[in-house]
């Protein structure tokens, strides 16, 4: 399954890359590319629409 950064919606292909649970409903896994995260670009959860850096 191809996952795509939470903040740019690029994929994410084999680089190293952070994700953990939406802080808010935790239902959701947030992916973040190791640009964004450098960025610190918001990310936005699809599920509940939480968006945070
Ligand atoms: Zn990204
Ligand atoms: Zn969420």
């Amino acid at each position: 399954m191809l996952r795509t950064c939470s903040s740019c919606l690029r994929p994410i292909v084999a680089e190293v890359a952070v994700h953990f649970p939406c802080p808010q409903c935790g239902e959701e896994e947030i992916w973040r590319c190791r640009r964004c995260r450098k960025l610190s670009n918001p990310y936005r959860c699809p599920r509940c629409g939480f968006t945070g850096p």
